[in-house]
Formats: C-alpha cells, structure tokens, sequence
C-alpha cells in the first residue's frame, strides 16, 4: 500500500481565497479536513484527484442570512434542504429576525445541536439567539413592556446561549413580540452580546418610509451597547424610500470612519419574502396567535385593521400602505396551492372581495402560516448595496413549502452570474469575499472563510463562465449551473452539480 499525501486534490483551478486578493493559479489538497494550499502542478498524490482547469476554487460560501433552522429537522423536502448546499453555501447562519429555535421550541443551544447531529446534514449551520423568542418565552406575546424581572431573565438566556456557542443576538423589530420591545430592553440585551464579543443583528424596526430613524435607533442600540452592529438584509423599500439607500450607505459608511463596528448584508432581488401574518398591525397580533385568528374571525376588527393599514400606526412600518396588495403575492399557503403565485388584489378582484377579507379567510383557513412575496424595492437600490464593500451576501433564505422566494436556491449563483459577469456590478474575488471570508469575520468564525493552509475544509468549486442562478418565482427550487463541486470539513457532498448524500455538517459553536 502507497501512503498517499492527501485524501482529495482540487488540481489546475485559480483560488479565490475568500481575502479579495486577485485570483492565483494553485493547487489545494485536503487532508484529514484541513486544506493544504499547493503550488500549481505540484507533484503530489490524492486517493481523488479533481480537475478544476478553467474553474474557481473557493472556500465554501457561508449564508450570512436564513430562516432555515428546522428545514432539515422537519423534513420538508429533499429540494428544499439542498438548495442552499447545491450553490456553494457550506455554512448557514439561522436564528435571524428575532425568530430562532430556541430556547423554543428546543430548550437550549445544546438541544438544537443534538437534533441536527441526530439528523445529519450535508452543510453546517450557525445560529444566533432571537429577541422575539427569548422574549416570547419569558414575556410572552402581549403588547407590554417587560418587567425588570423579566428583562433580566431575559439577558441570563442569552447570555447561556451564547456561552454555549451561538453567534450572537437578532432582532426582528416589525415581528411580534419582537416589536413590543422598546429600545432600552434591546439595548440590554445587546449588551450581553457585546461582553461575549459578539454581534446585534438587526431586522430593522422599518425598512420602508422610516428606515433611517429606524436606523438610528440600531445605531444608537449599539453605541449604548458597545455591541458591533449588523443589519440584516439592507434595504429601502417601498415607494417612499426608494432611492434612500443613497443616504444610508453614506450614513454607515461615515459610522464606520469614526470607528463603529458596522456592516449589513443583502439578497440580490427587488423582492422581499415574510408572513402575510405580518402585514397586519400590531394590536392585532396582541396576545399572540390565538387572539389574532380570533380577530380575523371578527368583521369589526378586520374593518379596524384595514383603516390602520389605509392610514398607518405610528412605529409600524406597514408594508402594504407602502406599496398596495398589488405587490404582495402568494409564496406558501399548504392547503390553497392554487392560490400560490398570485398577488392578493388579483385574488380580491376575482373574488369581488375587500383585500382584508381575503387575507383573513386565507389566515384563518391556514391557521395563520401564509409566507408572501412582496415586491417592494428598486434595482438601484440593490445593486448600490451590493456593490457597497462592508455589505455581505445572505439569501434571507424562507424554506417553504409551495413558491418561495427563489433567492433560497438561487442567490449566491446569481450574484457571481448575473451581477458579476453579466453586469461586472463587482469584481469576482470581492463577491467571493462578502460571501466567505467578511462573512466569517463577522459571525466569528474562526478558521474557515478563507482557504489557507490548517483552515477547514469547506470549498466550492465553480465554473465562472457558465455560473447562473435558475430559480425563479414560478420555479424557485431550480438549482443553479456551474456549481461543481462542494465540500464540507473534507468530505464531498455535491459532486458534479448533484448531492452525494453525505452528512458531515452540524451547528457549529462560535
Ligand atoms: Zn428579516
């Protein structure tokens, strides 16, 4: 028996090391899961030998932003637990918007972990703590302020959870009981974040026509906190705001210059994916799920609701007063397939129904789990963000069954195809970068992100002339082209565009 040198060799690609350094010819051979980075062409032996002539080899891409903490737990599909692994993504970062999986429904960072080692799958995931589930947990879901009590309990959850490894804190400020929080119990909060080192990841209180006071309540959340800021999915969105990424990104930028830890990250779509459930006010929702199915049931509250929609709630960011029931489409309703796709005034009008009355029926009948599409931003907008060198890529990923947003399968493709070759938006080596190594920076991922010698084995490789995202509305779970080969702590599991099966991944402690 010949000893060989490594398990597996990555032969004649260029790297792209996740640093933004320009891209170098290089060999990469990996090793009991550890990357050796290699002179091209040297002489060495593999029990596999890759050819990656004409390709890219770059650490695997890490998902800054998803919603995809039970996907592989409640088996959902085979479509839609690979699509993120099947475009590159190695690492996931779940528990964003306020919303994770524990301390609810798994107990604790620990629980979480063992029921994805348990289940195994292909890529790693990370999570952060969610305001809104901590808060849910010990306030629970009532309109109030929380009680000193309360709010310290709160701060001893995070604090175990973050000892135990998750990532950070998130914030999802427009979701309730998120939203009943006001500024001092956030900042509380990412206090404890901030001894621990780690980030306030922030769904914004509003992305719409009060984004940048919204804005500065994060700021100013991280200041009192001495917490790094991250905002989640940047954007300004609806017909008021369009454009206003012209004052926010400066407004970062000038953040940053004077020495604030800041950064944000961004999907490469014009639209935007949540429940349908938060569309409605926030009085509705007081008391929780129960009593907001029970207002919809009741014709006086559902009139209330659609003057507070028509007229707005102050601190409510109101999407569909931002842009109308034209724009919000159907993406996951289990029992109305056929409702899938079509925008809520379409239905409405066919119905010859009040557009609130249609939302209420549909909530009622689905036990209020209805995902939306809403088309809410301008291309300007997005590619400022993108191009912008402290934002990150991240999907915001809702795997859903039915039509979710397409950017679950297809936004790490289409940023390095349609935004990089196509539209030369940002040069191939930053856009591997804000999807690699300032990803892992961020999240305080040590040891992967950027491919080196003793960094962990999670690579993709792709072909950055034929790279393209397929997933579109009508067809969102299509996975990408040009995505070959992705490996994960050294072990394969896609090869040739297609998975081999193999579960190496788990929730990684930060
Ligand atoms: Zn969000």
């Amino acid at each position: 028996m010949t000893r060989r040198d490594f398990d597996l060799l990555i032969r004649g690609g260029e790297l792209a090391d996740g640093t933004g350094s320009p891209l170098r010819r290089a060999d990469v051979g990996i090793a009991a899961g550890r990357v050796c980075v290699l002179p091209a062409d040297s002489s060495v032996t593999a029990a596999r030998v890759h050819d990656a002539t004409g390709q890219v080899v770059a650490p695997g891409f890490i998902d800054a932003h998803t919603h995809s903490d039970l996907t592989t737990l409640d088996d959902i599909g085979q479509a839609q637990a690979h699509a993120a692994v099947l475009q590159g993504v190695t690492v996931e970062i779940c528990g964003n918007c306020g919303d994770s999986a524990f301390p609810h429904p798994y107990g604790d960072f620990a629980a979480f972990a063992r029921a994805h080692t348990d289940t195994g799958r292909a890529n790693h995931l990370v999570s952060l703590v969610g305001h809104g589930t901590v808060r849910g947990s010990v306030v629970g879901h009532d309109d109030r302020a929380a009680t000193d009590a309360e709010l310290a309990e709160m701060c001893q959850v995070l604090d175990d959870a973050l000892t135990a490894g998750a990532a950070g804190l998130s914030s999802g400020l427009i979701y309730t009981p998120g939203s009943y929080a006001d500024t001092a119990e956030v900042t509380a909060l990412a206090a404890v974040a901030a001894r621990h080192g780690k980030p306030y990841v922030t769904h914004l209180r509003d992305e719409m026509s009060h984004v940048e006071a919204a804005l500065d309540e994060a700021v100013r959340i991280a200041r009192d906190s001495g917490a790094a800021l991250h905002v989640s999915h940047h954007k300004t969105a609806g017909k008021y705001a369009w454009g206003r990424t012209l004052r926010t990104l400066p407004r970062l930028e000038h953040l940053r210059a004077a020495g604030l830890d800041v950064t944000c990250d961004v999907y490469p779509y014009t639209a935007g994916s949540t429940a349908l459930a938060a569309m409605l006010p926030p009085w509705a929702h007081d008391g929780g799920p129960e009593q907001l199915l029970k207002r919809l049931g009741d014709p006086a509250a559902r009139r209330r609701m659609r003057v507070s929609i028509a007229e707005g709630v102050p601190g409510w960011e109101n999407t569909v007063g931002n842009g109308g029931w034209d724009r919000i489409a159907v993406a996951s309703a289990a029992r109305h397939p056929q409702l899938q796709g079509r925008t809520i005034a379409d239905i409405a009008a066919q119905q010859g129904a009040e557009a609130i009355d249609v939302v209420a029926q549909l909530l009622l009948a689905e036990d209020g789990d209805v995902t939306i599409i809403s088309h809410s931003m301008r291309e300007d907008d997005v590619q400022r963000v993108l191009s912008t060198p402290f934002a990150i890529i991240g999907s915001d990923g809702v795997p859903k069954p039915g039509l979710p947003h397409p950017r679950w399968a297809g936004t790490f493709a289409r940023v390095l195809g349609h935004y990089v070759r196509d539209l030369a938006l940002l040069s191939l080596t930053e856009a591997v970068r804000k999807m690699t190594g300032a990803t892992a920076a961020r999240f305080g991922l040590t040891g992967r992100g950027v491919l080196c010698d003793g960094a962990a084995a999670d690579l993709v490789v792709f072909d950055p002339a034929t790279v393209t995202d397929r997933a579109t509305f009508t067809e969102p779970l299509l996975p990408p082209a040009g995505i070959t080969l992705v490996v994960v702590d050294g072990t394969v599991v896609v090869d040739d565009g297609a998975v081999t099966g193999a579960r190496p991944g788990k929730l990684l402690a930060c």
